[in-house]
């Protein structure tokens, strides 16, 4: 599923790699709507080089566990062999959920780069802060706020949508 060709060039700072990556998420967050999904994409990256990647598909896969990061990390153990994704960064649009976050714990993933903020159920630091957590054994490094407008409006403009269809729907309804 994920187009491991895909390298980061190597000249790259470290901002414009996260830049890089994030502008592949995004286009990965426009699949899920296309599907009638929030609109989320994530992506794992090792050695510069993508080895894996996921959209958010719940409602089509009937799988609520199906979010972009676990479907990312799932295909990247699978890539790599190995359940522990150590020395990887995981991209992904918005700031991950509990459920999420604590995959990428037991994961072993190095590094998480995010877009939006969630303030409704972000692990990692908004609501709870699952990634640097004391009590667990592994702590994530985090990075917020990467194309943080772009990621937010490609959010906000997906639900106001789906706010603006079913007002369209009741009134088919009505009439
Ligand atoms: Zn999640």
């Amino acid at each position: 599923m994920s187009d491991s060709s895909i390298v980061c060039p190597e000249n790259l700072t470290q901002e414009q790699q996260d830049l890089f990556w994030m502008n592949r998420a995004q286009e990965l967050a426009i699949k899920a709507e296309e599907i009638g999904e929030v609109p989320v994409g994530a992506l794992i990256v090792l050695d510069r080089q993508l080895i894996a990647e996921g959209y958010n598909q719940p409602i089509s896969q009937h799988d609520p566990t199906a979010h972009a990061e676990v479907i990312a990390l799932r295909a990247a153990g699978e890539k790599i062999g190995n359940y522990r994704l150590l020395e990887t960064t995981l991209y992904v649009t918005l700031e991950p959920c509990p459920m999420c976050a604590s995959a990428m714990v037991h994961a072993r993933v190095k590094r998480l780069v995010f877009g939006a903020f969630d303030q409704k159920t972000g692990a990692a630091g908004t609501v709870f802060d699952i990634t640097r957590s004391e009590k667990l054994n592994h702590k994530v490094d985090v990075l917020g706020g990467v194309k943080e407008q772009q990621c937010r409006e490609q959010l906000s403009a997906f639900f106001r949508q789906r706010r603006e269809f079913h007002k369209q729907n009741k009134r088919n309804k009505e009439s």
